[in-house]
């Protein structure tokens, strides 16, 4: 069965789905933005569990649990800081997606959400990274077996209108109400 692939509006850290990616930075031990709601929402656990791996290189992706997350797991992923796009952005950035699925598939994750991952504090500028999101998701999920969803979760309403531009949504469908998805 394809994947569905899709873009809400939403926290991500409310998203009854088995597995969120974080948008993490190198020591994986908590920062702002998505990294900040997250660490809070999952409980003081989760730090325990970052301080043990000891830190993730850009571009790559590492498990935990979710502690007191709807989900099960978190994928902590670090983004490359935007400096122009001169200095492999796209790449990196292409790498966390790929590589956050590739974890997920491997540990049986059923359905995913993304943040817009580098695109707050690190400045990635959204339209560029919204296309390699979508991009790398789609041609990452050619040759993955067992993940049924994936959500690509916007912060925000213009956000969600360039994914959903993107994946050829239409644009205006009603939100769902919280604790569920559009389409359960
Ligand atoms: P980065 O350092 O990778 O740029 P940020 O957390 O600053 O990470 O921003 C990444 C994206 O996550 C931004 O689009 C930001 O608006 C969004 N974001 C922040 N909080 C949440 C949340 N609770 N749920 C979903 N997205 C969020």
């Amino acid at each position: 069965m394809p994947t569905s692939v899709r873009a809400l509006q939403g926290d991500i850290t409310q998203l009854p789905v088995q597995a969120i990616v974080n948008a993490a930075n190198a020591s994986l031990l908590g920062g702002g933005g998505v990294d900040g709601a997250i660490h809070r929402a999952a409980g003081p656990q989760l730090l325990e569990e970052c301080r043990r791996l000891g830190g993730c290189p850009t571009g790559e992706a590492k498990l935990t649990r979710g502690y007191r997350l709807p989900a099960e797991y978190v994928i902590h992923t670090v983004g490359p800081v935007w400096h122009g796009g001169g200095r492999g952005e796209p790449a990196l950035l292409a790498s966390c997606y790929r590589r956050s699925l590739e974890l997920a598939a491997a540990q049986g994750i059923r359905s995913l959400a993304f943040p817009s991952i580098s695109t707050g504090i690190y400045g990635y500028p959204l339209e560029l990274a919204a296309q390699v999101a979508v991009s790398t998701v789609r041609a990452t999920l050619e040759r993955l077996d067992g993940l049924e969803q994936v959500i690509f979760c916007c912060f925000s309403a213009r956000d969600l209108q360039v994914y959903q531009r993107l994946l050829g949504e239409r644009a205006g469908t009603d939100p769902a109400p919280p604790g569920q998805l559009p389409g359960d």
